[in-house]
């Protein structure tokens, strides 16, 4: 748990249920066509939690506006950042800044007696996004991997309209249930690809639509392992499921732009501690933090700092957080969560960067003020074109840049 929320008495910690989590992509399923279909397992688990419209693309023109693309998606997911940090923009993940950490770095490095898994249907999830393995990447091991089927040309020959990658999707979300119901990983990943080559091959139509079922059944088997693991064991299970972009409104073939439909996405979660950020357009980085506040992960200090999401699991104190520079004072802004009327902000700020190069930045306090007062006002005495804002709440932090255009 980031801070000091939860303060349980003896007994009920003997009695704690222990916490774990799962998380689902279903590749370039717009909400529109979800809500159309509405279907059973999805439905399902958020009868149990909830079910949000969300949005991944950053900001739009802004600073950390970034391509409603897979790969940029998925770490967007991993690490809780944009673009402007993760530095993955296409398919071809060139050059990840591994810096910011994706949360199987952070669960492994702050507790190393967690279990880790991966069931993919695309092998560069694990070996290039999370980079298991590099030092860079902090070298972790993930404890479980099913992955890599789609170079298996023996086993999956290539087939007409994807068919291969169906079959695939099977298998990972068949062994993902399986291991899930047999060894209960604490944190496991789950990617499942049909759905965006349906999109892409046929757009809006039967096709896409029956995928969008099939990818349904294979969350449904998942889901059912989690609750056959909870009525065996001591567990409190966390599943949320979401998408990494929508798809374009002529017809779906296409996304990666920054239309309503492309940055439109959804979650679906059975959790029972869902916070008001939820029902205020979250986005795909504030996955990663609302999962780690379930497994009761403490993100290091200087991690979490850069995070650019906030939690939707666990408590809640603001979002919504922005900074713009008129002459030599800079305003910020924030939508307040937090029912304590005494609950503070601290405010911090930097001119440098250095956390992009794996290095620290020397942040100076300028203040802090009451969390409802949902602003605060300060002046600079120079013109530097890069400002990076930190505030710190009781329970999380929030972060935003000012980068001047014109230098
Ligand atoms: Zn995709």
């Amino acid at each position: 748990m980031i801070g000091g929320g939860l303060i349980r008495s003896a007994e009920s910690q003997t009695s704690q249920k222990t916490p774990k989590a799962v998380f689902i992509i279903l590749d370039g399923v717009p909400a529109d066509a979800l809500e159309k279909l509405d279907p059973p397992a999805i439905r399902n688990i958020s009868k149990a939690g909830g079910y949000t419209r969300a949005h991944v693309g950053g900001k739009k023109r802004n600073y950390n506006e970034t391509p409603t693309i897979s790969a940029p998606g998925y770490i967007s997911l991993l690490t809780g950042t944009w673009g402007n940090k993760h530095n993955v923009w296409d398919n071809d993940v060139a050059a990840p800044n591994y810096n910011y950490w994706n949360i199987f770095r952070i669960a492994e490095k702050v507790n190393p007696n967690l279990r880790t898994a991966i069931f993919s249907t695309w092998l560069d999830n694990r070996t290039k996004l999370i980079g298991e393995g590099l030092p860079q990447a902090g070298g972790i091991t993930l404890g479980y991997k099913f992955d890599g089927l789609e170079h298996d040309t023996a086993k999956y020959p290539r087939e007409k309209n994807a068919d291969h990658i169906r079959k695939i999707d099977e298998a990972v979300s068949n062994e993902a249930a399986r291991y899930i119901l047999e060894t209960g990983p604490d944190l496991s990943w789950v990617y499942l690809e049909f759905t965006d080559d349906m999109g892409h091959q046929f757009g809006d139509s039967p096709q896409f639509y029956q995928a969008i079922i099939n990818a349904d059944h294979q969350v449904n088997r998942i889901w059912d392992a989690m609750k056959q693991r909870e009525e065996k064991f001591n567990e409190d299970w966390l599943i949320i499921v979401t998408t990494d972009h929508g798809r374009n409104s002529a017809g779906g073939k296409e996304h990666g732009g920054q239309s309503e439909r492309e940055r439109t996405t959804w979650i679906a979660t059975n959790s029972k501690q869902l916070n008001d950020r939820f029902k205020h357009s979250p986005a795909i980085v504030d996955i990663m933090p609302s999962i780690l506040n379930h497994l009761e992960v403490k993100i290091p200090e200087d991690v979490a700092r850069e995070i650019d999401g906030v939690p939707f699991v666990g408590p809640i104190d603001l979002s919504h957080f922005t900074a713009s520079k008129d002459g030599n004072t800079i305003k910020l802004h924030w939508k307040n969560f937090s029912k304590n009327k005494t609950d503070k902000v601290e405010v911090f700020v930097t001119q440098t960067n250095h956390f992009k190069e794996g290095k620290s930045d020397d942040y100076k306090k300028v203040g802090e003020t009451l969390l409802s007062a949902e602003a605060f006002k300060f002046t600079v005495d120079n013109d530097s074109p890069f400002f990076k804002l930190v505030v710190k709440t009781p329970h999380h932090f929030a972060n935003t840049w000012i980068v001047s255009k014109n230098k």
